[in-house]
């Protein structure tokens, strides 16, 4: 591993201030949150920052707080540990499929040091990407897996990248309408989940919006309403420790049994979390049949265009979307 400076920031301003200043010194800096991710790509020479700036060294950003006043929902500090979060009494209680979603992250060594902006934020585990590969993702211009291994690569939204969002939180927050709160240079924003994710038409060596220095503080939830339900389901290629080959995320608000509004986003399928805006369509309005989430299965992969050795991930993904959502309208 290349030698580099470790930065621990007693507040945000703080942080971005070093960031800046490292580079405005030629040299390069990254914003660390528990560093599961990061110090991997460092020991493998992946990135080779000069600067590291410890979040976590910043105090009260892991907090889970109840917004004020009716309606409001909750606020979750970018620094949580994934652990803390899926042991939330009010995140498991109102926000299920976000507990569920990190619960099912990696191993418990790894939950808890990995934060959720961490988490939100980690680059692709492509093996070419990892692997030193000068790729899309590592400033070239080419994806490997197009012509080469490719058996956990996307069936949705691939080109000129192939790589599939590596992360089980991501489609839990976009399934919830979350909004993210970042902080950079230039102030701060607010970015809906579903526009924070962005596809390799718009730059292939990014997943997100994040522009350099800017740092993810916290992700806002709405309220929770009276009948909604949800749930995370992954599918893995063995029992632990591993990214999901598919996953659902889907929070359906049921009303006398007639589903009033539904969230279907799946997980290790394409660059992006991939929302299903035709099977939300179809559920909406309608009691819960087992014809009807048949059909859901089925429009669920409508589009799908599967690479030589990632065409299983379709009948998968049918078959993923068919019980997640059989399985949530039973609860009751
Ligand atoms: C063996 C193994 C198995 C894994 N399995 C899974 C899995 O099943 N599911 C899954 O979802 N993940 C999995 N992961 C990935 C793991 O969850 C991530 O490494 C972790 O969530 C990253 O969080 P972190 O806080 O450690 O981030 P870091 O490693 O500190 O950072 C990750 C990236 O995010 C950026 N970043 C960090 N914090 C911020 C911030 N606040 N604002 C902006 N950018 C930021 C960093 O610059 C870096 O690029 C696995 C990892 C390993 C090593």
């Amino acid at each position: 591993m290349k030698s580099f400076t470790n930065a621990n920031p007693k507040n945000l301003a703080q942080a971005l201030t070093l960031v800046q200043q490292a580079r405005a010194g030629g040299k390069t800096a990254v914003l660390a949150g528990g560093g599961s991710d990061l110090l991997g790509q460092m020991k493998e020479r992946v990135i080779t920052p000069d600067v590291l700036v410890r979040l976590t060294s910043i105090k009260g950003l892991d907090q889970v707080k109840e917004d004020k006043g009716p309606g409001s929902g909750v606020t979750i500090g970018g620094l949580i540990t994934l652990d803390a979060l899926s042991r939330h009494p009010l995140i498991r209680r109102q926000y299920a499929v976000l507990a569920e979603a990190c619960e099912d992250v990696a191993t418990p060594q790894i939950r808890n040091v990995a934060t959720l902006a961490g988490n939100v934020a980690q680059r692709p585990w492509c093996w070419y990407y990892r692997n030193g590969f000068t790729c899309f993702k590592a400033g070239g211009n080419t994806c490997y897996s197009v012509s080469g291994e490719n058996a956990f690569h996307a069936i949705f939204g691939g080109g000129p990248s192939h790589i599939v969002h590596p992360s089980d939180t991501a489609p839990a927050l976009v399934a919830l309408d979350a909004r993210f709160r970042i902080a950079g240079p230039a102030g701060e924003r607010v970015v809906p989940a579903a526009e924070f994710f962005t596809l390799p038409t718009v730059d292939p060596a990014r997943e997100n919006v994040l522009k350099d220095g800017e740092a993810l503080v916290a992700v806002m939830l709405p309220a929770a309403k009276a009948g909604t339900r949800s749930t995370y389901h992954k599918i893995m290629d063995r029992e632990a420790w591993t990214h999901a080959v598919v996953s659902a995320a889907v929070v359906l608000h049921i009303d006398k049994d007639v589903c009033r509004e539904a969230r279907v986003v799946l997980g290790g399928v394409a660059p992006i979390p991939w929302r299903l805006p035709e099977v939300e369509k179809l559920l909406t309005g309608q009691r819960m049949t087992p014809e009807l989430v048949a059909k859901a299965g089925e429009m669920a992969v409508a589009g799908a265009k599967p690479l030589a050795k990632n065409g299983y991930k379709v009948p998968l993904t049918q078959a993923m979307v068919r019980r997640t959502i059989e399985g949530l309208s039973a609860k009751g």
